[in-house]
């Protein structure tokens, strides 16, 4: 048996052990293609696979997830369905322009300058009303 720079089974390498997490003196466990796969601590006696001295320390996994989106309205499509079907039975040509000194009943289309036609789904006393309109729900001022 002659020693040779090949690595063999049974025979000495530095390698960096998993458990002294460390550079130590280990014995060659197993090889694969002359290259060592598996050695022992002489150290701990740990067996693990072999690391290379100068591996580059494994890189630390950054948890920089992106930012998750919005999450999505909770209501918002069947809202948005909702309304469809009120427009699509309603004339929205007769909707009332709104106006927060104008008193609205709950079923009555209202044209709002910023959120368009819109149906009052809801009066709140004193002065408040819910309108759904095709981006969602408002509650805009109105007099009762
Ligand atoms: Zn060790």
């Amino acid at each position: 048996m002659s020693f040779s720079k090949t690595p063999s089974v049974g025979g000495h390498i530095d390698a960096n052990c998993t458990r002294c997490r460390m550079l130590t003196n280990h014995t060659i466990v197993a090889l694969v293609a002359e290259r060592p796969v598996k050695v022992q601590c002489n150290t701990c006696g740990g067996m693990h696979g072999y690391r290379a001295p100068k591996a580059a320390p494994q890189p630390r996994a950054t948890s920089s997830r992106p930012p998750s989106d919005k999450p999505k309205a909770r209501t918002q499509s069947a809202d948005q369905e909702h309304w469809q079907r009120v427009m699509a039975e309603r004339d929205a040509a007769g909707a009332r322009a709104y106006a927060m000194d104008q008193p609205f009943r709950v079923d009555e289309l209202v044209r709002h300058p910023q959120f368009g036609v819109g149906l009052v789904t809801a009066i709140f006393k004193p002065n408040k009303m819910e309108v759904l309109f095709e981006q969602g729900r408002k509650t805009l001022r109105c007099r009762l």
